[in-house]
């Protein structure tokens, strides 16, 4: 059966839409650590990033720039974060977190609790600035 990121970028599962192209898609982590915390995925399903054929995965970093500049102007931040673990979800994926601080990017700390409607309007302001 398909991870839950290939079905989301399917859109057979709900998200919060950032971005997409035929390749890549980028939607709103669910348990976010910041508010505009980002995920970027390639629509092939692979689970481990460094298993990715290289121009996918050239592909999805080029992607990810693009998205973190519509993040940087939708969300003040002095920088957006990457990071990657994939420790949860066994479909490869690039987190991108807009920083005010380096704790912004510590994974452990409690995350926010955000409502469907603040979700979909910082969703939505990215999107409007994606290029
Ligand atoms: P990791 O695999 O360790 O990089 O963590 C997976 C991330 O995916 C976590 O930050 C989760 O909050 C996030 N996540 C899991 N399921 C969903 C979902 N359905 N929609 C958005 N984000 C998700």
């Amino acid at each position: 059966m398909a991870s839950i990121f290939a079905r989301i970028a399917a859109g057979e599962i709900p998200s919060y839409k950032v971005a997409a192209d035929d390749r890549f898609f980028a939607f709103l982590d669910i348990n976010p650590v910041a508010k505009g915390h980002v995920l970027v995925i390639p629509r092939a399903e692979v689970d481990y990033i460094f298993d990715l054929d290289d121009d996918t995965l050239a592909g999805l970093y080029l992607f990810a720039k693009r998205v973190a500049r519509a993040l940087k102007a939708a969300i003040p931040c002095r920088k957006v974060g990457m990071a990657v673990l994939g420790l949860e979800v066994p479909h490869a994926h690039i987190h991108l977190v807009p920083m005010q601080s380096e704790g912004d990017m510590d994974f452990r700390r409690e995350k926010l609790q955000l409502t469907a409607e603040e979700m979909q309007a910082i969703a939505s302001s990215i999107a409007a600035h994606f290029e």
